[in-house]
C-alpha cells in the first residue's frame, strides 16, 4: 500500500486548521456548497473560519443558516480535535488485522469510551452498500466467528448470545478483486442464493465453493459453479479452489480473536465492513483522503 507514513501524515497535518482545510477541500471539491439544500453560493463568516452562512436555508428572514466544516459528518459535535480524529483513521487504515481501542487509546490519551467510539464511528464510514457486483472468478464461503461455547462450563452455555455467541459470515471473493461479506443468520440455500445473487455477477466465469450443500442451487441461477470437496481431502482442482477467501477469513479471524479479543455479534457488522474496506482499498494510493471525503 502506498499509503502515507505517521510521520508523513503528522507532517502534513501539523495543526488543526490544517485537517480542516483539507475536511474542506475532500468534502467539496467543487467548492462549499450548503450541506441542507446544495447551495453552492454560500458565504464564509468573517470572524469563524471555517464557517459559512447559506441565504437560501433561513429559518426567520435575516437568519441565514450557518454551519461548519464538520456538520454532518462523524467529526461534528465531538470533543477529540481533527489531527486525533485523522490519527487514529491513519492507524485503522494501516493496521491488517485492525487495532484495539486500547491500544488507541494508550496512543491518543484518551479514555477507553472515547477510543472506542472514535474507531467505532470511523468503522461506520467503511459500508459500502452500493459494491460492484463481483466478476471474473469469484469463491464463496461461510466460516464461524466467536463463541467458544464447546470450552464453556456447561452452566454458562447459551448464557452469552449476543454478547459472544457464534455467528455465521458469508463471503465472497473475486480473485485479485474485491472482498463481499455480511453476517448471515443461517446457512440454509435461500440464505446463501440471497447472497451470491446479491454479491456475484451472473456472467461471472466461475463460482468456487466446496461442497456445503446450500450451493446446489447456484447452476439453476444461472452462475458456472464447481465444488471442491474438502470432505475428501481435496482442497485444490485445477482453477477450482477456495484459497483466497480462506485467507481472508484467517486475517479476520486473527484480527477478532488477536487485536480485539472479543467482538459482540452486534458489533461485528463494523468489523466486517473494516475488513472488506482495507481489502478493497489495499491498492488505493488515496484511501486515507477517499476516507475522509466519507466521513
Ligand atoms: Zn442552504
Amino acid at each position: 500500500m502506498n499509503m502515507m507514513t505517521l510521520r508523513q501524515l503528522m507532517d502534513t497535518f501539523p495543526t488543526n486548521e490544517a485537517c480542516k482545510q483539507y475536511l474542506v477541500d475532500r468534502r467539496w471539491p467543487d467548492g462549499v456548497k450548503c450541506p441542507r439544500c446544495g447551495n453552492p453560493k454560500v458565504y464564509a463568516l468573517k470572524f469563524k473560519p471555517f464557517h459559512w452562512a447559506c441565504g437560501i436555508c433561513c429559518k426567520k428572514p435575516r437568519q441565514p443558516y450557518r454551519f461548519s466544516v464538520t456538520v454532518g459528518t462523524i467529526f461534528e459535535n465531538t470533543n477529540y480535535p481533527l489531527k486525533t480524529w485523522f490519527e487514529v483513521l491513519w492507524q485503522i487504515l494501516n493496521s491488517k488485522k485492525g487495532v484495539s481501542a486500547n491500544q488507541i487509546m494508550r496512543q491518543i490519551g484518551s479514555s477507553y469510551p472515547t477510543a472506542w467510539y472514535m474507531c467505532h464511528r470511523l468503522r461506520g464510514c467503511m459500508y459500502d452498500p452500493d459494491f460492484r457486483k463481483l466478476m471474473g472468478i469469484v469463491e464463496v464461503d461461510e466460516t464461524g466467528i466467536g463463541g467458544k461455547d464447546k470450552n464453556r462450563h456447561w452452566d454458562k452455555k447459551q448464557h452469552v448470545t449476543g454478547l459472544s455467541g457464534k455467528a455465521t459470515v458469508i463471503g465472497a471473493i473475486s480473485r485479485k478483486g474485491n472482498v463481499v461479506c455480511q453476517m448471515i443468520e443461517n446457512t440454509d440455500a435461500a440464505t446463501l442464493d440471497r447472497f451470491v445473487r446479491r454479491a456475484v455477477n451472473e456472467k461471472v466465469d466461475l463460482v468456487a465453493t466446496d461442497e456445503a450443500l446450500g450451493y446446489e442451487h447456484l447452476t439453476g441461477f444461472g452462475y458456472k459453479h464447481k465444488r471442491v470437496r474438502h470432505s475428501v481431502g481435496e482442497y485444490v482442482r485445477g482453477e477450482v479452489h477456495t484459497n483466497n477467501i480462506e485467507n481472508f477469513w484467517s486475517l479476520l479471524k486473527r484480527g477478532i480473536v488477536g487485536t480485539f479479543h472479543h467482538v459482540s455479534k452486534k458489533y461485528l457488522p463494523l468489523y466486517l465492513a473494516e475488513f472488506q474496506y482495507r481489502h478493497n482499498n489495499r491498492n488505493n494510493p488515496d484511501i486515507f483522503g477517499n476516507t475522509i471525503a466519507g466521513c
